[in-house]
């Protein structure tokens, strides 16, 4: 709830106390009725709600952009009252305050009051976090309601929001939850201490709640600043996890959340989650010793893979690493079903772009190239792709896709999308030569696909339209829609599918099982894949009896 929603509702309650006493109406009927939307992460309300800069609108744009803020005007018609003009650009009157007699005021002063409470710990819950608190949760003293306070996050207070979030994704991971309901009897998880650097997100939460039921102790950070659901993050630090993560947080929040996972007296890790590698490059850097302890490393992405592969090269991986970005189970579920329905709501979301009729080049034709591609040809769009592989290249061309070069489309084109894991993809020479409007965004790992640094120079300007929105601005007035700073757009600006994570953090699960129970001698220091045997299993049963379950509920 924001600021100006609270303030709105206070005078409403205001003059609906004091209506009694006057014959005339208290609002006028025309008044819209200021609404409290629920905003979702990342939507414009909460960075309304967040304070963040209104838009200057420096030059004219074919695109529409909405207003960030509700930002006031003077409206003359009101008798000096102010109309609001609202986060979707539709105008709405703030509610006028009637004078009232200091008599009026005493009668009503205690429902006032009690609303005024109550509205204050509606915002304190808020579900979207949208709530004023500018603190920095590291100079916060939290603590849940056993008295624990070995976490740091934004809000412990949003804790019943985040169970129910949990809540809603276990419904949709019936390959984890059956790992857990066939599992916990025999604890293949007991004293392992496992590091987790992961998306905090309802689905990770599912994972973790699994892991623990299975024996395990866990600390964990994020993996990506903005990823964190931090309503779920509550909910775990109540449930007695470690865990060191908000939405929105600094790059140097970003380390020093990892460091507190691992920096601990009298807890050592003995195995590490991680996604994107960054946990393991800093256990390397500063405690390269606790490796000692450590049985393995289960890596998710393909960017934390590669790292893991250039350590193994250059003789430097020191334990056992199963790499699960490159299982079958995760490869064809989580990369190609994820991307191929989270990209459309993380552009919707940010932009509330028309997919119909636009040009859009996705830059890789990978597996997340693939689910995007699709995803946008069915919505109507023209569809070019890059690739620098010539068998995905093909695979574009059986799909239906033309295939380009970069330069020859990036002046017409939309929408410009990479999906390489590679870097420096989109330089600032094609960004100079972007159209106006164009949106650019990435769905890889890592936020170096699109050279963001390049955009820092003093000839262009930024603006933050939006939470994960902003216009870069060339000298002639032309602008470029960056989104998430170049950070993978669905992760950052949208959900993901939790049936697809379901699949992905049960082979996590699986892998860790298989590497801390492993016979020593069974993996050597190098990057293995989950026997296939093993997998397949367990997810043969999992499915299927999912797959019953629809079966059976459509008959
Ligand atoms: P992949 O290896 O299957 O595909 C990447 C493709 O990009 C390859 O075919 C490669 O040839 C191509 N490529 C590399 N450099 C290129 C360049 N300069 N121009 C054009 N094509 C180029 O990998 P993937 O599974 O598709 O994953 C891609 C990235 O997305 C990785 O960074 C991965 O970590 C990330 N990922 C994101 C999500 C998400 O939810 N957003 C999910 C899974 C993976």
């Amino acid at each position: 709830m924001s600021v100006q929603t609270v303030a709105a509702k206070m005078a409403e309650v205001e003059l609906k106390d004091v209506a009694g006493k006057d014959p005339s109406p208290a609002i006028s009927p025309l008044t819209p009725k200021v609404e409290e939307k629920k905003s979702e992460n990342n939507s414009s309300t909460s960075a309304a709600a967040a304070g963040e800069p209104s838009p200057v609108v420096a030059s004219p744009s074919p695109v529409k952009m909405p207003q960030v803020s509700a930002m006031k005007r003077p409206d003359p018609q009101q008798n000096g009252g102010e109309a609001f003009v609202n986060c979707d650009g539709t105008v709405a009157e703030a509610p006028r305050m009637k004078k009232v007699t200091s008599t009026d005021r005493e009668r009503s002063l205690k429902s006032v009051t009690e609303l005024v409470l109550y509205l204050v710990s509606l915002c304190a819950a808020s579900y979207t976090d949208s709530s004023d608190d500018e603190t920095s949760p590291r100079d916060k003293q939290q603590k849940n309601s056993k008295g624990c306070g070995d976490f740091c996050i934004k809000n412990i207070k949003q804790t019943d929001f985040g169970r129910r979030e949990i809540e809603i994704a276990e419904q949709e991971m019936p390959a984890l939850m059956a790992l857990r309901k066939r599992a916990q009897g025999e604890k293949p998880l007991a004293g392992a201490k496992i590091v987790g650097c992961t998306h905090i997100t309802a689905q990770t939460a599912v994972l973790m709640e699994t892991l623990s039921a299975l024996g395990a102790q866990c600390r964990w950070a994020a993996c990506n600043i903005y990823s964190t659901q931090n309503e779920v993050a509550a909910a775990l630090a109540e449930g007695g996890f470690s865990v060191f993560a908000w939405k929105g947080e600094s790059e140097d929040d970003f380390w020093w959340c990892i460091d507190r996972c691992v920096n601990v007296e009298g807890w050592q890790p003995n195995m590490i989650l991680d996604d994107g590698g960054d946990l393991t490059h800093w256990i390397y850097k500063k405690y390269p010793n606790m490796f000692k302890k450590i049985k393995g490393i289960v890596e998710e992405s393909v960017t934390g893979v590669h790292r893991l592969y250039q350590l193994s090269k250059a003789g430097k991986l020191c334990v056992p690493a199963m790499n699960v970005n490159d299982s079958v189970t995760k490869q064809k579920f989580d990369n190609l079903y994820c991307c191929r329905e989270s990209i459309l709501d993380g552009l919707k979301r940010t932009t509330d772009v028309m997919f119909g009729g636009k040009q859009v080049v996705v830059c890789g034709y990978g597996e997340v190239g693939k689910g995007c591609s699709a995803a946008l040809k069915a919505m109507g769009s023209i569809v070019y792709v890059t690739e620098i592989d010539p068998i995905c290249a093909l695979q574009a061309c059986m799909d239906g896709f033309r295939l380009v070069k970069l330069n020859e489309v990036i002046r017409q084109v939309d929408i410009v999308i990479t999906c390489t894991g590679n870097k420096n993809v989109v330089v600032r020479e094609y960004m100079d030569r972007m159209k106006n409007g164009c949106i650019v965004c990435n769905m890889g790992h890592s936020n170096t696909e699109i050279d963001v640094a390049s955009l820092r120079t003093p000839e262009l300007t930024w603006e933050r339209v939006r939470s994960q929105v902003d216009h870069v601005i060339w000298p002639d007035g032309k602008r470029i829609v960056l989104l998430a700073e170049g950070r993978l757009l669905n992760l950052s600006c949208s959900t993901v599918p939790t049936f697809v994570l379901s699949i992905t953090a049960t082979t996590q699960a699986l892998a860790l099982i298989e590497l801390y129970n492993a016979p020593e001698g069974r993996y050597k220091q190098d990057v293995y894949l989950l026997p296939k045997k093993m997998g397949m299993r367990c997810f043969n049963k999992c499915i299927l009896e999912h797959h019953m379950q629809y079966t059976q509920s459509e008959v």
